[in-house]
């Protein structure tokens, strides 16, 4: 509600008129309030002459976790902010991009945000809708204040006024603070295969994959072995297709569970006494007294063990929920890499061709941060993620901040956020005078 309110005030302004909200809460004479603060009207004027709106705290970009999360813990610090979303919901990765069988790949509590915990009858991996429900009660009870369909295309430090101007579809969003939360996953990856265009049967990549029912009897083709790919597999079985899975890199499967406790979580702990080297020894005769060998079936291991990868390149390991057995069973196949596409199907690194009705690509995702940061210093701008690795990833120069960029996945964001609402609140309350955000809602609230 507190969101419908706000948006809808600037929806007034004219500019954004595209974004239809809540009716009825119009209340005009607020919005200078909100939308420029007297010492800094004229001296940051857009130079684009764009419509210009001043944020007193930070501008977060994007809401999914990592920028709900960075929103709460400042609000609870006395701050407020402004979260814009490209997208006409938030959580929209979680809401829009994800599979339906999609549960936490990790035990719920290592997926907790920061001041809530998740409700005590969410079960141990909670599903992806429990997950959403979670996300959406959270920002109702932050009340964070959030603009949906604002995509933003460019941001920029303004050395001369000290400033970070945000613009997004023909408006500029000024504020001392920007903290970037769009996320590792905000683009899909899809490689240039030969011959793609050629293929008379569908091509899909697994951020449009919603579940298996489609494809029932199909031989479907799963191009990337990650923990989606794996999954994919999986429901596709479980919906009478026949699904073939690529595997052209060595990689290492791991049971979900060790000993009844959580693979994960028996990893974090064993690496508070242990060198990561034991921890990957004892996970990896773990993994063989539970799972056995997995190269007889074409999952050849990495020389190095799984946390070391994970550490050294961002790989994770695949943790497996019943994939495995399926391989056994010769329901689901293991190929090589593929050359080309033909018009039916796919021709093999090794010249074998095969026919598939389908082909889904789990080839990952990619930052989109190099399209719209103007910035070269603290980003890469190859890969869109901070150049420091965690725990250095968090905090730029002149107010920047990044969030969910540990490649630590949600225990990541959490961490990320408490450190910047900490570092932003100290600016917040010693060096500047502001009209706090939370008495403009106030205000905005109390003639509905
Ligand atoms: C299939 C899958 C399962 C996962 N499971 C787990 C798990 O169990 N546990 C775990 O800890 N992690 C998991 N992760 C990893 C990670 O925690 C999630 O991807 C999580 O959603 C990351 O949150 P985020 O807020 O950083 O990014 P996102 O959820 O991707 O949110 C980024 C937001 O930014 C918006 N945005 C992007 N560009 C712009 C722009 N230019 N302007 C405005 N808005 C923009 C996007 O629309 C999006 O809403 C999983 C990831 C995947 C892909």
């Amino acid at each position: 509600m507190s969101s419908h309110c706000f948006l809808m005030t600037i929806v007034q302004r004219g500019a954004l008129l595209q974004w239809e909200f809540k009716p009825g809460c119009q209340s005009p004479s607020l919005i200078p309030d909100f939308n420029l603060h007297e010492p800094l009207a004229g001296v940051a004027e857009s130079p684009n002459h764009l419509e210009q709106f001043w944020v007193p705290g930070p501008i977060i970009i994007g809401a999914g976790p990592s920028g709900l999360a960075t929103a709460a813990s400042l609000k609870d610090r006395g701050v407020p902010s402004l979260v814009l979303e490209k997208d006409s919901c938030v959580a929209s990765s979680w809401k829009l991009r994800m599979y339906e069988r999609l549960k936490l790949h990790i035990p719920k509590q290592f997926c907790e945000l920061p001041l809530l915990p998740f409700p005590s009858d969410f079960p141990a991996y909670p599903t992806k809708e429990q997950f959403i429900s979670y996300l959406e009660s959270y920002v109702e009870r932050f009340s964070i204040n959030h603009l949906l369909g604002v995509e933003v295309q460019c941001a920029e430090y303004d050395p001369g006024v000290g400033l970070w101007r945000v613009s997004a579809d023909g408006t500029e969003f000024v504020s001392r603070w920007l903290v970037v939360a769009t996320g590792e996953n905000s683009e899909p990856v899809v490689p240039e295969i030969q011959g793609m265009s050629e293929f008379k049967g569908r091509v899909l990549h697994t951020s449009c994959y919603k579940n298996g029912s489609e494809f029932g009897g199909e031989r479907v083709l799963v191009v990337g072995c990650g923990n989606s790919g794996m999954e994919i597999c999986l429901d596709l079985c479980n919906n009478r297709a026949q699904p073939s899975i690529v595997v052209r890199d060595k990689l290492h499967i791991l049971p979900r569970e060790i000993l009844g406790r959580s693979t994960f979580g028996l990893s974090m702990l064993l690496l508070k006494w242990f060198p990561m080297k034991v921890v990957d020894s004892f996970l990896l005769l773990c993994s063989w007294l539970i799972l056995g060998s997995t190269e007889p079936y074409g999952l050849k291991r990495p020389k190095i063990g799984p946390l070391q990868l994970k550490s050294e390149s961002g790989k994770t390991p695949v943790l497996d929920i019943g994939t495995l057995a399926k391989i056994r069973s010769g329901q689901i196949k293991v190929v090589p890499g593929i050359s080309r596409f033909t018009d039916r199907g796919v021709e093999y690194v090794d010249g074998r061709q095969e026919a598939f009705d389908s082909v889904i690509l789990a080839t990952g995702y990619k930052s989109n941060v190099p399209s719209w940061l103007k910035e070269g210093e603290f980003f890469n701008e190859k890969d869109g993620f901070p150049r420091d690795p965690f725990p250095n990833s968090w905090r730029g120069k002149n107010g920047l901040y990044a969030t969910g960029f540990s490649r630590r996945g949600l225990l990541g964001s959490s961490v990320d956020a408490q450190r910047i609402a900490e570092d932003i609140a100290s600016q917040w309350n010693s060096k500047i005078e502001h009209t706090p955000l939370g008495v403009i809602d106030t205000k905005l609230y109390s003639h509905l």
